[in-house]
């Protein structure tokens, strides 16, 4: 029985590496798969953490490997090592959370960013300093914390280790996580339904409130309005604020004054593009956690042709993890530069509307004609959604325009939209894999 199970989970884990290799994780070989007991497997977890990346990122590629692997219609099972499951309502069991904050997929926490798993460099010394002191002691030491930089330096990463921190400190503790956008849109559908008041309460009683990306609040001024109350609650009761955006508060433009000097009033830091030893550790970094071996000179390959982020070198692993998989074949010299494409020095790029739509086609396999068409069917639905995504990250069009340029959509589209696609790259890593192919590939022309 015993070399049964560990055959059964040898292939499982096996099927999963090869099958799904960008949500495989180092301690998947501390995981425990048992046989099936009337059409069933157990999975077990080591810790309530690992359950909850489980659950949320490898429920369905576990159970079609299962199924593989033994060959019948088995069902999975998660538990705990005393045969427990993580209950959604309840929290989690080991620690009591209350169920205010216990349920990361509420706030779309990322299991994988700690700090463990932050790399310190120059480029963010103090704002990683900063973050930490803020999650030993929230609303004390800086207050409000504000952290800015441009895309794919570790603002997310840094702000969902504060979640993480805070709540394995103390387990009661309400730490709130949100994009802007997101406040708004629960502002907007609070006002819609006339219940301003419980929005005001979820929003008012907690003891660390996050928001991310908060430049695109600049164009809204009732949700300003409306931050700048719950700001000024929180900050009198001396709860901790933590704010991140692409640029300081001063020069977003459309943000009220009384907020950019709110914002100012506390500690505003930037984090700077890593250098070439910072991106070499966070290369190192994500391969040990994708159990993913790669040689010397292929780091130091992707960390001298992508420099200007984490995201893009995260990306390029992705990559290179699921061309080796896929074709069974070494990483080397060779397949890092077919990889990455011969030549093409990184240039920053000035990425258009029609570039952006140029690859969606492409990769997704619809038509121009459909993504500016009114048809809503699921098929186009997402490539349309993914477009409006991008056009938001890469170009300055405001959001009128962009709906307009999809089928005169109007702006609360564009929004719901990028909304939904931020969502599901936090939780779905085959669909985060997708989307940074298509980054990289709008980057690279
Ligand atoms: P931002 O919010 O600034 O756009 P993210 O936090 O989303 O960037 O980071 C993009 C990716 O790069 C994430 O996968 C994150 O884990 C990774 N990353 C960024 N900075 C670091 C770092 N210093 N150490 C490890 N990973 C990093
Ligand atoms: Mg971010």
């Amino acid at each position: 029985m015993q070399t049964l199970n560990q055959s059964l989970q040898a292939t499982v884990l096996d099927l999963l590496r090869r099958r799904h290799p960008a949500i495989c994780r180092a301690w998947f070989s501390e995981l425990t798969v048992e046989d099936a007991h009337g059409g069933e497997i157990t999975v077990v977890a080591a810790n309530a953490a690992q359950l909850t990346y489980l659950l949320e990122h490898c429920r369905r590629p576990l159970v079609e490997a299962a199924q593989a692997a033994t060959g019948r219609l088995v069902s999975v099972r998660f538990v705990l090592p005393d045969g427990s499951e993580l209950s959604t309502d309840a929290g989690e069991d080991d620690d009591n959370r209350p169920s205010f904050e216990k349920d990361s997929s509420v706030f779309c926490i990322h299991g994988d960013y700690t700090f463990d798993q932050f790399v310190v460099g120059l480029c963010n010394r103090m704002a990683h300093a900063s973050c930490m002191a803020v999650s030993e002691s929230p609303g004390t030491v800086y207050n409000p914390l504000f952290i800015y930089g441009s895309v794919g330096l570790g603002k997310t990463h840094l702000l969902h280790a504060i979640w993480h921190k805070v709540l394995d400190r103390s387990p009661a503790a309400r730490v709130m996580y949100l994009s802007s956008e997101t406040f708004m849109n629960h502002f907007i559908e609070a006002m819609e339904k006339g219940a301003l008041d419980s929005f005001r309460f979820r929003y008012r009683h907690v003891d660390v409130l996050m928001i991310d990306d908060v430049q695109f609040l600049s164009s809204c001024e009732r949700t300003q309005d409306e931050f700048f109350h719950t700001f000024n609650t929180l900050y009198q009761a001396h709860k901790q604020i933590v704010l991140s955006g692409d640029r300081p508060p001063s020069e977003i433009v459309g943000l009220e004054d009384r907020l950019v000097s709110r914002f100012n009033s506390g500690l505003v830091l930037r984090i700077d593009p890593p250098c070439m030893e910072t991106r070499l550790a966070i290369i190192r970094k994500k391969c040990r956690a994708r159990q993913m071996e790669i040689p010397e000179d292929v780091a130091m390959y992707i960390a001298t042709r992508l420099k200007s982020n984490a995201r893009e070198l995260e990306g390029a692993l992705n990559r290179l993890h699921s061309m080796s998989t896929l074709d069974s074949r070494v990483i080397d010299m060779n397949l890092v530069r077919e990889c990455l494409g011969q030549d093409s020095s990184e240039v920053r790029r000035q990425i258009r509307i029609q570039d952006i739509m140029g690859i969606v086609t492409d990769k997704f396999d619809v038509k121009l004609s459909d993504l500016q068409g009114r048809r809503r069917s699921r098929s186009i639905a997402l490539p349309r959604q993914v477009c409006m995504y991008l056009a938001r990250q890469f170009t300055s069009h405001s959001l009128e325009e962009i709906g307009g340029f999809f089928g005169g959509r109007d702006h609360t589209t564009v929004l719901h939209a990028n909304r939904l696609v931020r969502e599901r790259r936090n939780t779905d890593p085959t669909f985060q894999a997708r989307l940074e192919d298509i980054e990289a590939s709008l980057r690279q022309g």
